[in-house]
């Protein structure tokens, strides 16, 4: 029956010019017929809502749907359909698999999505070790890498323009992968336009900045308490999204610190270093907290997580990112707090290379996830703001 399902849906996929379903595609579109039929689970998040707009699902419906999970695991523990029940219903892990592949799908170039995919948390180290080496090597040929204290002039190791020539090929790489991503990911899946389209980017980027629906509340139901979504077994937990926030804005504080210290020295001319007290110092070193707790708490969760939520082929590529931020901010305050000592050159090399893999690697993970879930979220709160048009497929 499922068998014929699948052979009717791909039938009318080619006769309408799409591309037929990959397997996980069909799998969801599958899950989400029954979920239709069922909604049990309406209020838990915006998948929900949204799936009920559709009779038949599509490639850009699903990979659409996929972007809006987040992966909370509620709708399993929830469903009556879940293994070992004969309809097999796994929400998140059908969901997560889609996922995994838009990253490959819509990364540019297609290669480095399809690498990073496979091998995420060894090239993520690779990378970071092997330019911190390059880094170190650059150092040592040009002088001694142990000498007297520099008093945290990291410009008398590497001078600003040649920092500028390094980072800045890297970041505009970084920005220019994402960008061709989410025009890819949004000319696929974007409805028509709405002419609330700032009302509905204003409530887009509020919940995407709360992570409003990792907090467990019933959508449905706004008197019940939220209390965050299951990780290792059914309980709720709050932890989850507390991390996500101290990563999140770890990572904010740490880019403002760097556009801060950017305006210090063009338009005002002050020179690093700067003193602990002064505010690139201070943004940074909260910042880089927040970016040490959060990703540490995300992979102690991600060790414990349920082993039916998400797919676990992509644990590497999750944890790769996890961890590239971890590095980056602890490298970051060893090197604030050991500026003005002999070792500064050494470690401002290490923090650099880990910098610069985490800027190569940013558009083929977990931080593509989140540019494409804004989009994702946005699609929702403009297509929820348009009259509802089901019409019956055609037999
Ligand atoms: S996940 Fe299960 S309980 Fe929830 S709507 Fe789907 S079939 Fe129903
Ligand atoms: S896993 Fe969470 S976010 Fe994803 S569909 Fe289920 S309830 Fe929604």
């Amino acid at each position: 029956m499922q068998q014929l399902e699948a052979l009717t849906r791909e039938a009318r996929a080619l006769a309408s010019g799409e591309l037929p379903l990959s397997a996980h595609e069909s799998e969801v579109a599958r899950q989400m017929q029954i979920c239709n039929a069922c909604r049990y689970c309406e209020g838990f998040c915006a998948v929900f809502p949204a799936m009920t707009r559709h009779l038949e699902f599509g490639k850009a419906d699903i990979h659409y749907l996929a972007n809006l999970c987040h992966n909370c695991g509620a709708c399993l523990h929830a469903c009556q359909y879940a293994p070992p029940h004969e309809f097999a219903v796994n929400v998140p892990q059908a969901m997560a698999q889609v996922r995994g592949q838009t990253y490959a799908d819509y990364a540019w170039p297609p290669a480095l999505g399809a690498l990073y995919q496979r091998q995420g948390l060894t090239l993520a180290l690779a990378l970071s070790g092997a330019l911190a080496l390059f880094l170190v090597l650059a150092i040592g040929l040009n002088g001694p890498l142990w000498h007297a204290s520099l008093a945290g002039n990291f410009y008398a190791i590497f001078p600003h323009n040649l920092l500028v020539g390094m980072f800045a090929p890297i970041f505009l790489f970084a920005a220019l992968a994402l960008g061709m991503g989410v025009r890819r990911f949004w000319r696929d899946v974007s409805p028509a336009a709405s002419s609330a389209l700032g009302e509905a980017a204003v409530e887009a980027g509020a919940a995407a900045l709360r992570l409003k629906y990792l907090d467990g509340s019933n959508q449905t139901n706004t008197d019940e308490p939220a209390e965050g979504c299951p990780n290792s077994d059914d309980a709720p937990t709050l932890w989850r999204r507390r991390f996500h926030h101290l990563t999140f804005y770890g990572f904010m504080l740490c880019f403002a610190a760097t556009s801060v210290a950017t305006l210090y020295h063009y338009l005002l001319n002050w020179q690093a270093p700067y003193a602990y007290t002064s505010l690139p110092v201070l943004l940074g070193t909260v910042g880089g907290l927040g970016l040490l707790v959060g990703p540490a708490g995300l992979l102690w969760l991600n060790l414990r997580r349920h082993p039916s939520h998400g797919d676990a082929t992509q644990k590497p590529m999750d944890r790769g990112f996890i961890v590239l931020l971890f590095l980056v901010s602890l490298t970051g305050l060893v090197l604030l707090a050991w500026r003005d000592t002999p070792a500064m050159a050494v470690l401002l090399a290490v923090h650099l290379g880990t910098v610069m893999a985490l800027f190569l690697t940013l558009p083929y993970g977990k931080f593509a996830h989140g540019i494409y879930r804004c989009a994702a979220l946005l699609k929702f709160s403009i297509e929820k703001r348009q009259p509802m048009q089901l019409a019956l497929p055609e037999a």
